[in-house]
């Protein structure tokens, strides 16, 4: 059987001595005993801590974890390792459960940069110009921007998001290269395009995976829709996190250079052992600056409780569901 110690050594992102594993060990056994003493489940973020992952109940990605906070039902708290928007979400979907954040400084500069009293400026705006403007955001937002948005989209479902609208006018929220990605894919619809991005994502540029692909023919290049698209031009596939975990398990290719934040690749270190994946080291220190001891604190204290006012939740419950109908 594999320790904890050796599934962790396949994970380069962090050097880990045995010292260290023993001390997650410990804090493994604590948070589980907590976590039954609170009813509570743990769900995490492809791009967490390892560690994190390890003692999590779920991992996912955004769309994957938003459905699975809405099917709580046995559990009275859900303590959420992810960053403050999907704790928002599951607050959303799942309003009688109390959701913990366990460090609220993982916030999001992409979700930060369409604050709702902007959006609804530039909503006026457009209206006036377009009157059968929809407004899609992307799931990296806020629960105002969310209430204020007609659908929301995750990154695996853009394109089938917007298609699925009458609306020939799309005003997409808040990232500008999903925006490209989606209008390429659905190109008899007009997208407007928010000017956001992540800047995890924007770091990565096309000569780092050419220098990879020259090094390295055979390698197949998966390319997250945050990129820029200049990268995305030389994916052989362009995936959500939740859709690259499964095309490198489906594949019969034995190499990957996995084109997104870090943690993505730790978690595919764990789960296919036997498949290579290289990575630019982009991290996200949002997604980083929670650790096993603020999620042990956080279910000793019930800290920090994540609360959404009425006339936000409702309306962007709203906007949830109707992309839970269109993706089934
Ligand atoms: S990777 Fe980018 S989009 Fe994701 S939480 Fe970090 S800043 Fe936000």
């Amino acid at each position: 059987m594999t320790t904890l110690f050796e599934e962790l050594q396949r994970v380069r992102t962090y050097d880990y001595t045995e010292e260290d594993v023993r001390g997650f060990e410990k804090l493994h056994e604590e948070i589980r005993a907590l976590k039954q003493q609170r009813n509570a489940v743990i769900v995490a973020h492809n791009y967490y801590r390892p560690e994190i992952l390890k003692v999590a109940d779920f991992v996912g990605d955004s769309l994957e974890l938003a459905l699975m906070a809405s099917k709580v039902k046995d559990a009275d708290v859900i303590c959420f390792c992810g960053v403050h928007f999907m704790a928002e979400t599951a607050k959303i979907v799942n309003p009688s459960r109390t959701v913990l954040l366990p460090n609220l400084a993982a916030g999001c500069q992409l979700a930060d940069s369409a604050p709702a009293e902007d959006l609804r400026a530039r909503i006026e705006e457009l209206r006036a110009l377009h009157p059968d403007l929809a407004v899609v955001s992307y799931v990296n937002t806020t629960a105002a921007v969310k209430a204020l948005s007609d659908i929301i989209c995750t990154s695996a479902n853009a394109a089938k998001v917007v298609q699925s609208l009458p609306n020939q006018t799309i005003l997409f929220v808040p990232d500008r290269n999903l925006a490209r990605h989606v209008a390429e894919q659905v190109p008899e619809k007009t997208i407007i395009p928010w000017e956001g991005f992540c800047y995890v994502h924007q770091q990565i540029t096309p000569q780092e995976v050419q220098r990879i692909r020259a090094a390295d023919p055979e390698i197949e290049v998966l390319v997250h829709p945050e990129c820029r698209g200049d990268v995305a031009k030389l994916a052989d596939a362009v995936l959500s996190t939740s859709g690259m975990v499964k095309y490198a398990k489906e594949r019969p290719a034995k190499r990957f250079l996995v084109v997104t934040e870090c943690g993505l690749t730790d978690r595919l270190a764990m789960e296919v052992p036997d498949k290579t994946f290289l990575k630019g080291c982009k991290l996200c220190t949002f997604m980083k600056v929670t650790t096993l001891e603020d999620v042990r604190d956080s279910l000793q204290l019930m800290r920090y409780e994540i609360e959404v006012p009425e006339d936000i939740r409702v309306p962007a419950e709203r906007a949830l569901q109707r992309m839970f109908d269109v993706v089934g």
